[in-house]
């Protein structure tokens, strides 16, 4: 089987979807692998690297030529894919909403495109979770762009010269992406408070030695939510959650925002208001800005200034760590590989009925398949 990696062709994209460590293991496998010249050079890994781990260089069209699966990071081109088999796979993050129109042309282009952002949040497919491994990148990294902003130290410091303040760190959001945002606040030694919907994470902020900030009273969303992901509030919870922010905010030097509802615009938790309360070179992060933002006047792709605040909107934050978020990617895809390689076929197959299957496939036979796109 021939799998294809392609040079990704989005701006300011510099992740790749196969590293020379995961081109060998697909080639244990039994897999050939065809790299588009400088597909990771953005990422660090050089073309040599590549052709060491047994792959065959070349330009786009002789790496996909014949392929059975391509893989990508973001969803390439469809007129990129015409020399790949009839059925080759697509695997990839392919945004299936948000470029519906792409996804009609994978399936007119015969090719079985498989969404991996789509993949259940089952014990069995955690190492296939891209979301997950991009996520925790993000977190970390919102931390470090936020301290690079603030004009002042985040840890204690008493000097000969005075005693500096510790910064006060306020996470919005506890999925995968705070988590890792309040453990590094916390390890730059930050004083570190963090909120979420979900009542189930109020253990975790503890655990991780921040101090919860949650709405009381008011039910938010009990346990785990549908597949550990969080919904919509009601108009009651909105409200009282508004005014603890509004309480909680102006005493906060950073404050990074993760919160996101899957399928919907991302929750707008902090108001121009509230950022008029801020000290003057306060920094806010905001991880959910491509989604629509968490922060009013929040922008995609930069930092502005809000009442002396800086509003730190920066996209693709993974890319951003783009050697580290590439491996793991690469490792997410390849265990997806592995797991369902078929030795006999000498390919991956998914079994008919299997639950990733039924989340990931977008087309197959020259068809849209998928039931959360066509419901
Ligand atoms: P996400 O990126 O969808 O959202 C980030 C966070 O924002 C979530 O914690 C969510 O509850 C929160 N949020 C949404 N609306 C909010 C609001 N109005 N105010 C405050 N916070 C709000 O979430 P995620 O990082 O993908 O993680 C979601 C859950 O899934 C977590 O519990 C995580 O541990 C779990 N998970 C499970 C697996 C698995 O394989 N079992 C894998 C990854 C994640």
């Amino acid at each position: 089987m021939k799998i294809a990696v392609l040079r990704e062709n989005v701006e300011g994209e510099r992740r790749v979807a196969a590293t020379p460590e995961t081109v060998r293991k697909l080639g244990a496998l039994g897999a050939s692998v065809a790299v588009e010249a400088g597909a990771g050079e953005a990422a660090g890994f050089a073309d040599a690297a590549y052709a060491d781990a047994g792959a065959t260089i070349g330009d786009a069209v002789a790496t996909v030529a014949g392929a059975e699966a391509v893989l990508g990071v973001q969803g390439p081109n469809p007129a990129a894919l015409g020399g790949a088999a009839p059925g080759a796979w697509l695997v990839a993050a392919l945004d299936p909403v948000g470029r519906r129109d792409r996804v009609d042309a994978y399936a007119a282009a015969r090719v079985e495109a498989l969404a991996m952002e789509w993949m259940p949040r089952i014990t069995r497919a955690q190492s296939m979770d891209i979301l997950s491994s991009q996520s925790n990148l993000a977190g970390y990294k919102a931390v470090l762009d936020a301290a690079a902003e603030y004009g002042r130290a985040f840890p204690m410091m008493m000097t000969a010269a005075g005693t500096i303040s510790a910064a006060r760190v306020f996470v919005m959001g506890v999925g995968v992406a705070g988590l890792q945002a309040i453990a590094t606040a916390r390890r730059l030694g930050a004083q570190v408070s963090a909120t979420d919907v979900r009542s189930a994470t109020r253990e975790q902020i503890q655990s991780l030695g921040a101090k919860p900030i949650f709405v009381e009273g008011v039910a938010g969303i009990e346990g785990e939510g549908t597949g550990g992901y969080a919904g919509e509030t009601s108009d009651a919870y909105r409200q009282a959650q508004a005014e603890l922010v509004s309480a909680h905010i102006a005493k906060q030097d950073v404050v990074i925002t993760t919160a996101l509802i899957p399928g919907r615009p991302a929750p707008r938790l902090v108001s121009d208001a509230q950022l008029a309360t801020m000290r003057a070179g306060s920094v806010v992060v905001d991880l959910a800005v491509e989604q629509g933002g968490n922060v009013e006047g929040a922008t995609p792709g930069e930092v502005v200034t809000r009442h002396g605040v800086r509003i730190v909107g920066h996209r693709n934050v993974p890319s951003r760590l783009a050697a580290d978020a590439s491996a793991l990617f690469s490792r997410n895809l390849l265990n997806f590989l592995t797991a369902f390689w078929d030795k006999d076929a000498g390919r991956p197959v998914l079994p008919e009925g299997d639950e990733i299957a039924e989340a990931i496939r977008l087309t197959r036979g020259g068809q849209v398949v998928s039931q959360r796109l066509l419901s």
